[in-house]
C-alpha cells in the first residue's frame, strides 16, 4: 500500500490516499467505514503534521489495513512542524484527494449531519473559503503529484454552491493553466437546492460529474433533510435536479441510508431509477451522541468517547442495511445489471 500526502497551507483541504487498484483500494478502506475511491481527512494547521504521520505510517506497513484513524483526533492535535518537514511528498500514478472548499458551511440543516457542528472546531473563522493562494496551490500541487494522464478534482462541502459560480470559473481556469498536458475531470456534491440555470450551464460546459444528495421519496428524504429553518428541502432538491436536466449535465445520486428509508429498500431504488439516476450511492449512517457535548463542543462523537453516549435515532439497524441492500440486489440482478450501477455492488462484485 502506497500513499502520499500533498503538504498544503490548506486550513480546509481534504487530503489522502490511493492504492493502486480500487480493490486494494477497498480492502484498505472497507474497515475504516470509508468510500473506495480514497479518504479525507480535513487539514489544518493543527491537523496536517498528523495526516502527514499517518501517511508515513501507511507508508511502512505491509498491512496498512490494521491502522485505525481517529478522525477527531486527527483535527484536534497540536501542530508539529518538524515533523511535516522531514517527510516528501511522492509522485504516484494517481489518487483521489476530496477537496472541501468551504468547510462544514452549508445552507441546510440535516439532522444526521455529522459535519456542521465540526465549525466548533476552529471558533476563530471568519472566512470559511479556502483562500486564493492555498486554492492555486492545492490544484498545482495535485496535478504534479500525480503521474496519471487523467487527474480527478472532487469538491464537497459542506455545500460547494455557497461558493458561487465564479469560485468554480476559477478553479477550471487553475486547472487550465497547470493541467500540463493532461486531463482533468471534475466531480462535484450538492445538495441540489442552490442550483440554477447559471450553474447548470457552468456544470455542462465544464463537463463536471454532480453527485445529488437525495434519500428518497419525500417523506423518506424530508424526515431528515431540512433546512435551518427545519423546512423540507425535497422540492428545492428537485428543482436542482431539473436544471442539471435542463442543461445535459451528467449526474449520480448519493443516499444516506437512514433508520426510517431502510425500511423502504426498492422504494428507495426505484425512486432513483425514474429520476433518472443510473449511478447510485448508498451510505449507511451510524452516529452516537454523547449525553453532553465533548470538550470541543461536539455532539455527535468518534468512536474513542467513552464516556455516557447513545445511538442516534436516525442510525440505520445493521440487520436492516443488510436486507436494504439485499433487497436491492435482488432486484437490479434480475433487471438492471449494466444499465444501472450501485456503487457498493460494483466494488463487492470486483474483489
Ligand atoms: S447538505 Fe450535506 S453538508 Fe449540508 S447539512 Fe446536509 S448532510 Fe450536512
Amino acid at each position: 500500500m502506497k500513499c502520499a500526502v500533498i503538504p498544503s497551507e490548506a486550513r480546509n483541504l481534504a487530503l489522502v490516499f490511493l492504492g493502486r487498484s480500487a480493490q486494494r483500494r477497498a480492502r484498505f478502506l472497507a474497515p475504516l467505514g470509508m468510500t473506495p475511491h480514497g479518504f479525507w481527512v480535513p487539514v489544518s494547521r493543527y491537523a496536517r503534521a498528523t495526516a502527514l504521520e499517518i501517511a508515513a505510517r501507511a507508508r511502512r506497513s505491509r498491512h496498512a489495513r490494521r491502522m485505525t484513524i481517529d478522525m477527531e483526533n486527527i483535527a484536534t492535535q497540536t501542530d508539529r512542524p518538524a515533523l511535516a518537514e522531514s517527510i516528501e511528498p511522492q509522485r504516484l500514478p494517481g489518487f483521489h484527494i476530496m477537496a472541501k472548499p468551504v468547510g462544514p458551511i452549508c445552507n441546510l440543516n440535516c439532522r444526521y449531519c455529522f459535519y456542521l457542528e465540526k465549525e466548533n472546531l476552529y471558533p476563530a473563522t471568519a472566512s470559511w473559503a479556502m483562500p486564493d493562494d492555498v486554492l492555486e496551490s492545492y490544484i498545482r500541487q495535485y496535478i504534479e503529484a500525480q503521474e496519471a494522464p487523467t487527474i480527478n478534482f472532487a469538491w464537497q462541502g459542506g455545500e460547494p454552491t455557497l461558493l458561487g459560480v465564479d469560485y468554480f470559473r476559477r478553479i477550471v481556469e487553475l486547472e487550465k493553466r497547470y493541467a500540463d498536458g493532461k486531463r482533468i475531470e471534475n466531480a462535484f456534491q450538492t445538495n441540489g437546492t442552490l442550483l440554477d440555470d447559471t450553474w447548470a450551464d457552468f456544470l455542462a460546459a465544464n463537463r463536471f460529474l454532480v453527485g445529488l444528495s437525495i434519500d428518497g421519496p419525500a417523506e423518506l428524504h424530508d424526515c431528515y433533510r431540512v433546512n435551518k429553518g427545519e423546512q423540507p428541502t425535497f422540492g428545492a432538491v428537485l428543482r436542482g435536479l431539473e436544471y442539471l436536466k435542463k442543461h445535459g449535465v451528467e449526474f449520480n445520486t448519493l443516499s444516506v441510508v437512514h433508520r426510517r428509508n431502510s425500511r423502504h429498500p426498492l422504494e428507495v431504488y426505484r425512486f432513483l431509477k425514474d429520476l433518472g439516476s443510473t449511478y447510485m450511492q448508498f451510505i449507511p449512517i451510524v452516529e452516537r451522541m454523547a449525553k453532553a457535548p465533548d470538550p470541543h463542543g461536539l455532539v455527535l462523537i468518534g468512536p474513542r468517547y467513552e464516556a455516557e453516549a447513545e445511538v442516534s435515532e436516525w442510525s440505520v439497524e445493521p440487520s436492516q442495511f443488510g436486507k436494504f441492500l439485499c433487497e436491492i440486489f435482488d432486484e437490479w440482478v434480475r433487471r438492471d445489471v449494466a444499465r444501472y450501477f450501485v456503487q457498493v455492488f460494483d466494488v463487492a462484485l470486483e474483489s
